[in-house]
C-alpha cells in the first residue's frame, strides 16, 4: 500500500492499513523532510517559543508498525493502468494507493507577494519563529484562524504585530457579528492591532502598501490568505475532481478502484448530511485517513466491515489524535484527548484566562471536533 503524504490523513490511513493488514508493505512518500508532526500547534504554542514537542509519533512507533516514511519525496504523476507512482525517476508500484496530499497555501498575487512568508509546514514554522527572533514588528494578511493565531501569537512573543485583513471584522460573513467582534477582541487582547476593510496593494523592501493609501514598514510579513487543495496528481491522471479537491465516496474510494484520498484533498460524501462536505479540519482528516486505509485492507476480503464517513454508528479509530495539544489566539488552550473505545476525542477549549469561557467545539462536519481556534475553512 502506498500514501502519498504524511499528515493527519496519511498518517490515520497507514496506521488503520496495517491494523487490518499485518503483511503488506506499507509506505508513506512524503515532500515533509521532519517526521510527522501535529499542524495546529504551528500558529500557537510552537510560533510563541512554547514548545518544541509537536511530533505525533517517534521513528519507532512506524518502526514497531513496519510503516516505511520516504521523506523529501514529492510524487509526481500517477499511472493509473500500470498502478505505480512516479516521484522523479523513482518508481513505486501500488496494489492500493491512498491520497493525503492536503493543501498547500498560496502566495497573495499582489505586487511583491512572493516576499511574504507562509505557514503550513514545521519548517516554514521554524523559519517563521527563527524570523520573529530578529524582528520587532510584522504585518499578517488575512484574519482566517490561522492570521488570527499567529498575529496573537507574534505579539505575545512581544512583537508589535498589525492583522490587516478585507472584513471590518474577522470572518463576520462565517462566524456572525457576536463572534467576529469577541475574535477581534481576542486578537487585539493578546497585544496586536487590527486594520480591517483594507487590502494590500504591494509588498516592498520596506513593508506593504494599503489600498486606503497607508504603508506600514515592518520587518516581517505573514501572508495567512489561504490555501489550495493539493488536487493536480489526480486531476492529471484523470481522476474525478470537483472545485479542486478528489471527489471520494463515504468509504473514500475515487473513482478508480484501489485508490482512495482522504482529508484536505478530498471531497468526501458525508453519510449523516447526505452530501459531499469539503473540509480543511484536523480530526476530519484524521478520521477519513482511518477509513481510507480500512476500506483498502478491506479490498477483496470478503465480510470485513468497512466504515463510512458520518455514519454515527462506525467510529475510525487513530492515534494520530491522543494528546495533541493546540491553544487559541488568547492562549486558550485545547486538548484532543481520544476518549475509550475508538469513540471520537473530545475537544475542550478551557481558558487560561478567566475572562474566557470554557466551548466545547464541532467541526463543519457537525460530528467531531477540533483543536483550538481554528475552524474548517469554507
Ligand atoms: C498553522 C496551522 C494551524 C492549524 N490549526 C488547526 C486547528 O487548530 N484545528 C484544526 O482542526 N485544523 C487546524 N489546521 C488545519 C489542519 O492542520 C489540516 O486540516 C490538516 O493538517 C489536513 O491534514 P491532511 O493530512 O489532509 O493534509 P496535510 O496535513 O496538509 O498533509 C499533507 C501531506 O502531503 C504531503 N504532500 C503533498 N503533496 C505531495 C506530493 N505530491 N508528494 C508527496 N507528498 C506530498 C505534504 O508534504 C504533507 O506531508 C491548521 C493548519 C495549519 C497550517
Amino acid at each position: 500500500m502506498i500514501v502519498v503524504g504524511s499528515g493527519p490523513a496519511g498518517v490515520a490511513a497507514a496506521e488503520s492499513f496495517r491494523e487490518q493488514n499485518t503483511s503488506g508493505r506499507v509506505r508513506i512518500l512524503t515532500t515533509d523532510r521532519d517526521l510527522p508532526y501535529a499542524r495546529p500547534p504551528l500558529s500557537k504554542e510552537y510560533l510563541r517559543g512554547q514548545t518544541d514537542d509537536v511530533g505525533l509519533h517517534p521513528q519507532r512507533w512506524f518502526d514497531d508498525k513496519t510503516i516505511e516514511l520516504v521523506h523529501n519525496t514529492t510524487v509526481d504523476g500517477l499511472d493509473l493502468a500500470e498502478r505505480s507512482v512516479r516521484a522523479g525517476d523513482r518508481r513505486f508500484r501500488y496494489d492500493a494507493l491512498i491520497l493525503a496530499c492536503g493543501a498547500a497555501p498560496v502566495a497573495p498575487p499582489m505586487p511583491g507577494g512572493a516576499r511574504a512568508r507562509l505557514l503550513r509546514s514545521l519548517a516554514d514554522a521554524a523559519a517563521l519563529r527563527e524570523a520573529a527572533k530578529d524582528a520587532s514588528t510584522a504585518v499578517v494578511i488575512g484574519a482566517g484562524f490561522i492570521g488570527c493565531e499567529a498575529a496573537a501569537s507574534l505579539a505575545l512573543r512581544g512583537m508589535s504585530v498589525t492583522l490587516v485583513a478585507p472584513e471590518t471584522l474577522p470572518q463576520e460573513a462565517r462566524l456572525g457579528s457576536a463572534a467576529a467582534e469577541r475574535l477581534r477582541e481576542l486578537v487585539i487582547q493578546a497585544g496586536a492591532r487590527y486594520v480591517g476593510g483594507v487590502a494590500v496593494e504591494e509588498i516592498n523592501d520596506v513593508g506593504l502598501r494599503l489600498d486606503n493609501g497607508v504603508t506600514i514598514d515592518c520587518d516581517l510579513i505573514l501572508a495567512a490568505t489561504g490555501v489550495t487543495p493539493q488536487h493536480r496528481l489526480a486531476a492529471d491522471a484523470g481522476l474525478d475532481v470537483r472545485d479542486s479537491r478528489i471527489v471520494v465516496d463515504t468509504h473514500m474510494s475515487t473513482s478508480t478502484k484501489g485508490v482512495y484520498a482522504a482529508g484536505d484533498v478530498a471531497l468526501a460524501r458525508h453519510a449523516a448530511a447526505g452530501r459531499h462536505l469539503a473540509i480543511e479540519h484536523w480530526q476530519d482528516a484524521t478520521d477519513q485517513g482511518a477509513i481510507a486505509g480500512t476500506s483498502a485492507a478491506a479490498r477483496g476480503r470478503r465480510g470485513m466491515a468497512c466504515q463510512a464517513f458520518g455514519a454515527p454508528s462506525a467510529k475510525p479509530r487513530s492515534s494520530t489524535t491522543p494528546g495533541a495539544t493546540a491553544t487559541n489566539a488568547a492562549g486558550c488552550s485545547a486538548t484532543l484527548r481520544a476518549s475509550p473505545c475508538g469513540t471520537r476525542p473530545t475537544t475542550r477549549l478551557s481558558a487560561s484566562s478567566p475572562t474566557m469561557p470554557t466551548t466545547t467545539t464541532t467541526s463543519a462536519s457537525g460530528l467531531s471536533q477540533s483543536g483550538g481556534l481554528h475552524r474548517p475553512m469554507q
